[in-house]
């Protein structure tokens, strides 16, 4: 087990990040928590108002690009550990603008670790685990099977080739520098605290405010979605047991085409916030649906095997994708004020 007291989140005002540091708190594992932040359009700092209360939890606005800030951060919180979610996430606007991709996923990535050698040679026990993404591994066909830890990176988006680099900068620090790092592959997460330009809560969003739902294409290319506690848990168990060095792939083993996906959240928005047949035009969610010119180089599916770290480490989904759609609506339903802020931000 490894031993850490002093962790070092980065991006932890974004979606995975917030939902993360909930769980760190929630587990109650009396580690001190700061959590560097540029807060970006995709964060929202509101997420930890609660947490700032909580002694365990301490809040750093800044760029994981700023070396001085990363230096000082660390050594005068005797940083131990470090868990790197700070990226820019989003495909399509790495394709509009990938500089801030390259800066962010890559020079930020190498900054962090850089700064993180530095510390760990004067102190002996630190682990730097890096999130990253499936996309890494490209595309694959309808029978190909799922990505396993061994596949050929193969990324085909500014942001995939972005993370790609990262995940190659984390590798060769491991193995030129000894720097103990710990690497983690996953497949798309939802949930709580997603910023509404990914598929599901701009869906979501799109039809409670009767826009069209827009689809890329024919809609059937295929994601594998994962519950974001799940990825959550299986980043905690990698933290506390996996082997230095290693990659993990998380995955959900739930795959669905795009148009799958929205007519599932159109069906539950159908029971929990039914279209009034006075006021409306539809009768259905599902008549807002809207087919667009596809992405370019869209990648048609990720799928992702999770059997090493569900072997070696003992980690499985626990929320089947039913209901942690439904989960996820009910939970848009209940934040409006979320989803203002962080749409006024865009
Ligand atoms: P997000 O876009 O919701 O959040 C990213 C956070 O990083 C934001 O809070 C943002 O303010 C912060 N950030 C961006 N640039 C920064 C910088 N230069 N310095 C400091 N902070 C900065 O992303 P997410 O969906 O929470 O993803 C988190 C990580 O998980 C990313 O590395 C992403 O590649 C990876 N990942 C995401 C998914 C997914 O489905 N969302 C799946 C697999 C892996």
């Amino acid at each position: 087990m490894i031993k850490f007291k002093n962790v070092l989140v980065t991006g932890g005002s974004g979606f995975i990040g917030t939902n993360f540091i909930n769980l760190l708190l929630e587990e109650n594992l009396e580690l001190n928590i700061f959590n560097i932040d540029k807060l970006t359009y995709a964060s929202n700092n509101k997420n930890h108002e609660a947490n700032l209360k909580s002694p365990s939890y301490n809040f750093i606005q800044g760029d994981i690009c700023d070396r001085g800030l990363l230096d000082m951060v660390i050594e005068e919180n005797s940083i131990d550990c470090v868990i790197h979610f700070a990226a820019e996430s989003h495909v399509d606007r790495s394709i509009e603008g990938p500089e801030e991709f390259l800066n962010t996923n890559i020079l930020g990535t190498f900054n962090l670790l850089e700064a993180s050698l530095k510390q760990y040679k004067s102190t002996d026990n630190f682990v730097f685990l890096h999130v990253s993404t499936d996309e890494v591994y490209g595309s694959l066909g309808s029978k190909d099977s799922s990505f396993t830890e061994e596949n050929q990176y193969l990324p085909n988006s500014p942001y995939s080739a972005s993370k790609a680099s990262s995940d190659m900068l984390v590798r060769a620090w491991h193995h030129t520098f000894n720097l103990p790092t710990l690497t983690t592959n996953c497949s798309n997460n939802y949930g709580p605290y997603q910023f509404p330009e990914k598929l599901i809560p701009l869906t979501i969003l799109n039809a409670l405010n009767n826009q069209p739902i827009t689809i890329y294409g024919d809609g059937k290319n295929i994601r594998d979605w994962l519950y974001v506690e799940d990825h959550c848990i299986g980043i905690l168990k990698v933290l506390k047991t996996g082997k230095l060095g290693e990659v993990y792939n998380i995955g959900g083993g739930n795959e669905y085409t795009n148009v799958e996906i929205v007519l599932k959240i159109c069906a539950i928005l159908d029971i929990l916030s039914p279209l009034n047949a006075k006021d409306s035009k539809i009768s259905s969610y599902k008549e807002l649906i809207t087919f667009v010119a596809d992405r370019p180089g869209h990648d048609f599916r990720y799928s992702v095997n999770s059997s090493k770290l569900q072997k070696s480490l003992n980690w499985e989904p626990k929320t089947s994708f039913d209901i942690g759609i439904k989960q996820t609506v009910e939970w848009y339903l209940k934040n409006p004020e979320w989803v203002k802020s962080v749409i006024n931000k865009k």
